[in-house]
């Protein structure tokens, strides 16, 4: 039987979290200082991730992101890879990091079977970098996008983090560059999930007013007959011919009603929402004996508890506990 909700939402797709650490501190992600990471015993193995991955996909999971903190900060992440695209059923499987170590790493991830990666850059302004992640490594991140092209990913996209009155000059260039190299851009309008608690609604550049700047600026964009409707992002082609721009206007245009997404932390809890406030302890079952079935059975009840979709838009709103960097974006 596949994994399905009370709302009949089919749930194959799994994003994988490997650590909660990172060398960088985007601002709407981790505190500035003193961030209290999971002790390293807490944190899954390769082999219980793996595990869980096979039984996950004996209930249809058929794609994986794996992401953190930052993936590449995890010592050997090629060896997760390797085990992971080898498992029979696993049909896709990508990446999300910050870029930062991703030049002498593409390699080894290519070859342990990545297709796809997403590299989280919010501008081409080295001053602006360093002010969002509050360090110097803008050079690293296109070294990291450099190697990647070079090497032939199937798919290059870069995530950008949409904050309102910050980015706004970022928008064209980035898109400039997406056009230039054949990478799609995909802005992300901020989502209340920064450890600090700065997150406002009229913080968030939303994707309407984003799609005006680049209609006006570019050229004009029109939707893109959706593939696959369940994934997060509206994209859209200039029609110029030259180049596509997604949006995950998770704030301005929630897109629950088509999620079929669980994660998969890296202290081994399993959440069936980015915005759950609560999630359920697998890592004891992986490390307790317990059968397959057993486990099979958690997974089951946590997307049974699964509710309709977020409630950032209404007063009823309560951010989850754990920022973003701790659940794995
Ligand atoms: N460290 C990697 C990275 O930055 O890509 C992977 C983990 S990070 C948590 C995953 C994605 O979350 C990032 O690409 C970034 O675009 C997004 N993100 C982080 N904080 C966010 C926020 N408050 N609102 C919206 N997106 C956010
Ligand atoms: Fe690190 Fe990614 Fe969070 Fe930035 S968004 S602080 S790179 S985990």
């Amino acid at each position: 039987m596949p994994l399905l909700d009370t709302f009949g939402r089919l749930h194959d797709n799994l994003r994988i979290s490997v650590t909660d650490r990172c060398n960088i501190r985007c601002f709407y992600c981790m505190p500035e200082h003193d961030v209290r990471f999971v002790p390293r015993a807490e944190i899954l193995h390769f082999e219980e991730v793996e595990r869980f991955v096979r039984i996950a996909v004996q209930l249809g999971v058929k794609k994986l992101r794996i992401t953190g903190g930052e993936p590449l900060v995890r010592k050997d992440l090629p060896v997760l890879v390797r085990k992971l695209s080898g498992i029979e059923g696993i049909q896709d499987i990508a990446l999300t990091t910050n870029g930062v170590l991703l030049a002498d790493q593409a390699q080894a991830l290519y070859d342990a079977g990545l297709q796809r990666i997403n590299v989280h850059l919010d501008t081409l302004d080295r001053e602006r970098f360093k002010q969002i992640t509050r360090r110097d490594d803008f050079d690293r991140v296109m070294a990291g996008i450099e190697a990647c092209l070079r090497i032939g990913y199937k798919t290059i996209k870069i995530n950008a983090v949409a904050v309102k009155d910050l980015v706004e000059p970022d928008i064209v260039p980035l898109a400039r560059f997406g056009r230039e190299h054949g990478i799609e851009i995909r802005y992300i309008e901020f989502m209340p999930l920064d450890a600090q608690g700065l997150w406002l609604r009229d913080k968030v550049l939303l994707a309407d007013r984003m799609l005006e700047m680049l209609s006006t600026e570019i050229c004009p964009l029109e939707p893109i007959p959706d593939p696959d409707p369940r994934a997060p992002a509206t994209e859209y082609r200039f029609t110029d011919g030259i180049g596509t721009v997604g949006f995950i206007a998770s704030v301005s245009k929630p897109f629950c009603l088509n999620c079929n997404r669980i994660r998969l932390t890296a202290d081994g809890k399993l959440r069936y929402c980015l915005f759950a406030v609560d999630e359920t302890d697998v890592k004891t079952a992986l490390r307790d004996g317990s059968t397959d079935e057993e486990i099979i059975q958690i997974i089951r009840e946590t997307v049974r508890q699964k509710w309709i979709g977020h409630e950032i838009n209404t007063a009823k709103f309560v951010p989850p506990p754990r920022p973003m960097y701790a659940i794995g974006g």
